[in-house]
């Protein structure tokens, strides 16, 4: 049979992302780590009062006004920024402009699915290096491979838990490619690489507004790095990937740093509460510094719980993969929410 595609694209998996239902769907949501609360009130006003002059033209092609909110959000020179559409783009960018046949992507395992699916698109050679005993992180492994790309997530996906900023360190000045430092849930933890980036000239931290800043819908993400390694992923990325919209609304966002703070300290607390209350149910759990837990059910049948949960229109997210076919991971919600799911797992477990 002929194909038309690639043989890496024929031979390879596409990404599965989370269910998601119509918004208004009396469905609680607890299978893709969106925030619960709604985004900032800047932000929503941002986008009711749009000219609509800003849509007939094609937007900036670095999405200044974005860029300098973050700029002046996170105290970084304005030149050591990169935004995209969604992380997931800058992530995209990465390995289309690093990874190539003969060059290697490396990352520690279980982790962000997404990073397989890039990588298997190009004809790289992907490595994937169990995490160790506690979510041990395989330093030695990790730097043996020294890949072109190094993909590190923290707070990791799905587990929840936190790689320490020295054990980062160690990687980042023994490796000579790229490390990717994927910081989606910092909002959530207790401390960021960010300083990394002015140690060492190949680390790109990388963050979301869909997590912490409530706007997964909107597309967002960005990247903080030397401009030496900026400079070529400039050239890779899309000329106008931010539209118009997600840029002023961005910026808004960006700018509203105490309503995120706000929202993340109350989804704070309410992982405290409801980690409490699955712990009571005789669940296993991971520590997580991210909005959601990686737990593992009494009698491990995971499965069987997600699909009732299902039919009592709660979502979680259970992963058909080895290692975590015993185990669900769970948005935590407004304390309503949470409430609600342990209810209903009293008569699961
Ligand atoms: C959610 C998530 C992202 C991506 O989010 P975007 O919506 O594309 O910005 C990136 N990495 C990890 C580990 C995530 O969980």
């Amino acid at each position: 049979m002929t194909t038309y595609f690639r043989p890496s694209v024929e031979a390879m998996t596409g990404y599965v992302p989370g269910e998601q239902p119509k918004p208004g769907t009396n469905i609680i949501k607890l299978n893709t780590n969106e925030n619960p609360y709604p985004p900032s009130p800047d932000a929503i006003a941002v986008l009711r009062n749009l000219d609509s002059e800003w849509l007939r033209r094609y937007p900036d092609p670095y999405a200044n006004e974005f860029r300098l909110a973050i700029a002046q959000a996170l105290e970084v020179p304005f030149e050591w920024i990169i935004v995209s559409n969604g992380s997931d783009e800058l992530l995209n960018v990465v390995v289309r402009a690093c990874a190539e046949l003969g060059r290697k992507v490396v990352y520690p395992m279980p982790t962000y699915v997404l990073y397989r699916t890039l990588t298997d698109i190009q004809p790289a050679e992907r490595v994937e290096i169990p995490y160790g005993e506690d979510y041990r992180l395989p330093i030695e492994e990790l730097v043996a491979v020294n890949g072109a790309v190094t993909f590190i997530a923290t707070p990791n996906s799905p587990s929840g838990h936190i790689v320490r900023i020295d054990e980062i360190r160690q990687l980042a000045a023994r490796l000579s490619g790229v490390l990717v430092v994927d910081e989606a849930y910092v909002d959530f933890a207790c401390e960021t690489a960010l300083p990394l980036v002015k140690e060492f000239e190949n680390v790109i931290v990388i963050r979301t507004l869909s997590k912490g800043y409530s706007l997964a819908g909107l597309r967002l993400g960005f990247g903080i790095a030397n401009p030496k390694l900026l400079s070529g992923l400039f050239k890779v990325k899309d000329s106008y990937n931010i539209d118009a919209i997600a840029c002023l609304v961005g910026a808004a966002a960006m700018r509203d740093q105490a309503y995120k703070n706000e929202c993340t300290e109350k989804v704070k607390r309410s992982r405290t509460k409801l980690a409490v209350e699955l712990k009571q149910l005789g669940f296993q759990l991971w520590d997580s510094q991210a909005n959601f837990f990686l737990t593992q059910p009494p009698k491990g049948n995971a499965e069987q719980i997600y699909l009732a949960l299902k039919e009592r229109g709660i979502l979680v997210r259970y992963f058909k993969q080895p290692g975590l076919e015993d185990k669900l991971r769970i948005t935590v919600g407004t304390d309503e929410q949470n409430q609600i799911l342990v209810e209903a797992l009293i008569h699961l477990v």
